[in-house]
């Protein structure tokens, strides 16, 4: 696979880890909003059991319960109910579900602040609404969050008398005064916010990177530079596995050498020898699907068939030693190639350690002939020349 293609993967991976992040915090979000709507409904009854037994109250019984208790709640279990049905939606995105539980918060802060803001506390309900979004890390959400919330606090105070014993901001300059502070206050809120999501965004960017970094480097150390196929340390993992989570399967390991490639370097220089490599491994990464190829080191490949018998194994080595006689190197017209595979099969039995040992022994034996193919516990040579 494309080092790109694998990049942009795991970003994406990375990117549904924070989606997934952000769900969580959203359901947690409109839970916060449930539980206000029945504290506020909770405090409600309790302010109202104590007012009708006061000489505080200035209205009829029923008149009072319907317009502190009915109608507030009313509402807000409207805007839950409308949370509940956003949630659920199969048509809206992520974004838009998040987009729908904060605004539908701040309007149940505006019912709570337009029916109660005699008490001066309602006032700071804003600044909730508008920090519960910060971790979404999103400047326009909050953004959004904190104009509508100020909005929200302008209309109640100036054009909503829903209590008709609260003093209006123009008539006392100790109401205006409060009104100012928590005006103030909910702007520097805001900005607060968008500082505080920007070192938010910085610390997952941050993040990110390192992880991309971390990602690529194990990326890096399983493949062999020259070659692209597998590296040792890949073969090391997938040997471990072989003993490990993916004990039961069908092994077949071969070990591959080729033949005099010491001349090959002494007589035409390194780079004829790393061009063979490289052709090398491009007929292998062919058969690929068939086994995973892994550079042991040098000129020694391994090849590791799962699900294969030996008939099989033997008959894609063949099949390799064929294609290797046809290459033709241009730069090098004299230049042929032959490589020698010691092969062995993994029973319950062995272990990946033995199974090496095995197929190395058979490779001993098949470079005693080269351009061989031997399988260990067998007596008779395979040779192809
Ligand atoms: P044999 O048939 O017994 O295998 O003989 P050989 O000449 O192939 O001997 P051997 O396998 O021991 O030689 C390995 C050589 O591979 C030695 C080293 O110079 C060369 N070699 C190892 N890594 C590289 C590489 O990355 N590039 C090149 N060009 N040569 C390498
Ligand atoms: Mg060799």
């Amino acid at each position: 696979m494309n080092s790109n293609i694998l990049n942009d993967l795991h970003i994406s991976e990375i990117r549904e880890e924070h989606k997934r992040i952000d769900n969580n915090w959203l359901l947690l979000h409109y839970k916060i909003s449930v539980g206000l709507v029945i504290f506020a409904l909770a405090v409600e009854c309790f302010m109202a059991l104590i007012l009708i037994n006061s000489d505080m109250r200035t209205t009829t019984v029923s008149r009072y319960v319907w317009k502190f208790i009915v109608a507030p709640s009313g509402i807000n279990f409207i805007c839950i109910g409308l949370m509940t049905l956003a949630i659920r939606a199969k048509g809206l995105s992520q974004n838009q579900k998040i987009y729908g539980v904060s605004l539908a918060f701040v309007v149940i802060c505006f019912i709570l602040f337009a029916v109660h803001n005699a008490f001066t506390a309602t006032y700071y309900l804003f600044a909730f609404a508008i920090i519960l979004t910060t971790i979404y890390a999103n400047y326009w959400l909050t953004g959004m969050t904190a104009i509508t919330s100020i909005a929200a606090l302008l209309i109640a105070e100036v054009f909503v008398k829903w209590d008709l014993d609260k003093i209006s901001i123009f008539e006392s300059t100790l109401r205006l005064g409060d009104f100012l502070v928590s005006l103030f206050i909910l702007i520097a809120c805001s900005f607060v916010c968008m500082i505080e999501i920007r070192f938010e965004r910085q610390k997952n960017e941050a993040s990110i990177r390192k992880e991309m970094e971390r990602y690529l480097l194990a990326q890096r150390i399983q493949r062999d530079e020259l070659t692209g196929v597998f590296s040792r340390k890949a073969l090391q993992d997938a040997m471990r596995d072989m003993d490990g989570k993916e004990a039961g399967n069908n092994y077949i390991f071969a070990m591959m050498d080729i033949d005099n490639f010491k001349g090959v370097n002494d007589r035409l220089g390194h780079h004829a020898g790393d061009l063979c490599l490289i052709e090398l491994a491009k007929v292998l990464k062919g058969h690929e699907g068939k086994f995973s190829v892994f550079r042991y080191g040098g000129d020694e490949f391994c090849l590791l068939f799962r699900n294969a018998d030996m008939a099989e194994a033997v008959l894609i080595c063949e099949q390799i030693q064929e294609r290797l006689k046809e290459l033709y190197f241009e730069s090098y017209p004299m230049l042929k190639m032959t490589v020698s595979f010691g092969l062995a099969a993994y029973s319950d039995q062995l272990n990946a350690a033995r199974l090496f040992t095995n197929a190395d022994q058979a490779l001993y034996e098949a470079k005693e002939i080269r351009n061989s193919i031997r399988v260990f516990g067998l007596k008779s040579h395979l040779e192809n020349v």
